[in-house]
């Protein structure tokens, strides 16, 4: 675990259809200059149309996702619905040593996992407007099949239940005011008097 922690990491978590991929897409054309990135998961999900290896994900197959997990190359790592989802430890040092604020889209497992071992991440969680909207959105993307839709339904109405389990929840009614707050959030929780530098106002205070 890191004691020191330069850079930031933050936590997006939602339900699949919650609209988080938007959101840090917005993040990452506003502030990607300041050094914001995005952690780019490994998984053995197959790629969709319009992805890009190296892009949204790396895509590996099942043999040498299991050798990245054996070599403890992920900060951790879960099936999420149907397939293996890990997030690459290597980047998240990175940020925390030399600065810079990290994006993680994990789902609840995820978040649940970074948080004991970097207990400094900041932790949002992302809902969509209402229910309808999830099942709507969930629908527009056509990418899956009947299956698969239902299984991710029914996982997002357990993941919504666990909204209390994160510092921030956002509601992504209007994309504009929800990015907004996300961004105030990572922005200013560093002002927040149980998580500033406390040796740099001890200083101050003298
Ligand atoms: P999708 O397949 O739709 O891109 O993502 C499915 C789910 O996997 C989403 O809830 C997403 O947040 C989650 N996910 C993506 N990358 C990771 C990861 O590295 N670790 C964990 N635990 N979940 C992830």
């Amino acid at each position: 675990m890191s004691t020191k922690q330069t850079g930031k990491i933050v936590i997006i978590s939602s339900p699949s259809g919650g609209g988080k991929t938007s959101i840090c897409r917005r993040l990452l054309d506003a502030h990607g200059d300041e050094g914001w990135q995005f952690s780019i998961s490994y998984t053995t999900r197959p790629m969709r149309e319009g992805e890009k290896n190296g892009r949204e994900y790396f895509f590996v197959d099942d043999k040498t996702f299991t050798e990245l997990v054996q070599s403890d190359f992920f900060a951790e790592h879960f099936k999420v619905h149907l397939y293996q989802y890990g997030t690459p430890r290597g980047p998240l040092e990175d940020v925390l040593e030399k600065g810079g604020v990290m994006l993680l889209d994990v789902d609840v497992q995820g978040a649940d996992r970074l948080k004991k071992e970097y207990p400094r991440a900041i932790t949002i969680f992302v809902l969509p407007p209402s229910h309808d909207a999830l099942q709507q959105r969930l629908k527009a993307r056509g990418t899956e099949t009947e299956e698969q839709f239902r299984i991710r339904l029914s996982n997002a109405e357990n993941e919504m239940k666990l909204w209390k389990n994160f510092e921030y929840v956002v509601i992504n009614d209007i994309l504009d005011k929800a990015v907004h707050e996300v961004q105030s959030i990572v922005i200013a929780h560093h002002c927040r008097t149980d998580k500033c530098d406390v040796e740099q106002i001890e200083k101050i205070i003298g």
